[in-house]
């Protein structure tokens, strides 16, 4: 494998960056992680996109243009021979002191991984997934905003280990004030009377570009698509439920809490958006 640092490659056992830059030190920097299927970068100007924002709001100068960041990805699953895969796209801080102030940094480091992914096993986009509320809530914008992809992750960890012994794969995390916000690496979606509901960015969600891509093909398919504040309550009384995410895809719930959300096996809207979700990464995207 072929990684890009800062514009050159390097070999896998090569690839590497200083014990001082600030991605390392202090989680500093933000990221993207994007898929390719069929020798096509899925959405990518809006993964660049969503990097420009998490950039800005970390204020972050990217070393990149848009433009540039494309033409790299695209390289990079060149050199890799990727045609199906994961992309991983960082840009941290960069060097700097054993001190916070990111001014102190030289200069951003690019990297950008194109590799495989599997987050969840096979069994359960067939038979759908349990999943747990978790005790440790979604960061406070005030705090850490949810929108900013940042490489500080932690939060998001936690609860990913809360759910682990529970037993889990993927958490539910609510916001401060208890509504449901998102998962650890996926946003929620629930099926009720025909429509497509999903939390708003306000409560706590990533914009999620899967998310985005899931309203515009459950609107096209004629579902009403609102983004209410969503309770625990909402999610048992649904009649489907599922995770979305580049990485996860669509992947069908059937447990939240112990409550059996509709019949307990997928829903006929969740495999729907599924099967419109891959015949379209399948034919668009960024060649290769
Ligand atoms: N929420 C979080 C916290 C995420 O990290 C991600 C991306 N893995 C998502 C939601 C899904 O976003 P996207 O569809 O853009 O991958």
């Amino acid at each position: 494998m072929k990684v890009f640092i800062d514009g050159k490659y390097f070999d896998e056992w090569n690839a590497k960056v200083s014990v001082f830059d600030h991605g390392l030190l202090y989680g500093d920097g933000v990221f993207e992680g994007i898929r390719a299927y069929n020798g096509r970068v899925f959405k990518l100007k809006e993964h660049i996109d969503r990097l420009f924002y998490s950039a800005k709001a970390i204020l972050l100068n990217l070393p990149l243009s848009h433009a540039e960041f494309m033409r790299a990805t695209v390289e990079t699953c060149r050199r890799n021979k990727l045609r199906d895969g994961y992309i991983r796209l960082v840009v941290t801080r960069g060097v700097g002191t054993l001190g916070l102030n990111p001014s102190r940094c030289k200069s951003p480091s690019v990297i950008i991984i194109a590799g495989k992914i599997q987050l969840y096993p096979k069994e359960m986009y067939l038979r759908g997934m349990e999943i747990v509320t978790v005790p440790t809530t979604r960061n406070l914008h005030s705090a850490l905003n949810p929108a900013i992809k940042s490489l500080n992750y932690l939060n998001n960890i936690l609860a990913k280990i809360e759910a682990n012994n529970a037993g889990c794969e993927e958490a539910i995390m609510l916001n401060a004030e208890g509504f449901v916000a998102e998962c650890t690496g996926d946003n929620l979606f629930i099926v009720k009377a025909g429509k497509v509901l999903t939390p708003p960015l306000s409560a706590g969600a990533l914009y999620g570009i899967t998310r985005g891509t899931v309203m515009d093909l459950a609107r096209e398919a004629g579902h009403e698509v609102a983004e209410p504040n969503l309770t625990r309550y909402d999610l048992f009384n649904a009649d489907e439920c599922f995770l979305s995410g580049t990485g996860a895809e669509i992947i069908p719930v059937t447990k939240i809490d112990g409550r059996v959300i509709g019949d307990g096996k997928p829903g006929l809207v969740t495999r729907k958006l599924e099967n419109q979700y891959h015949a379209l990464t399948n034919g668009s995207g960024e060649p290769i």
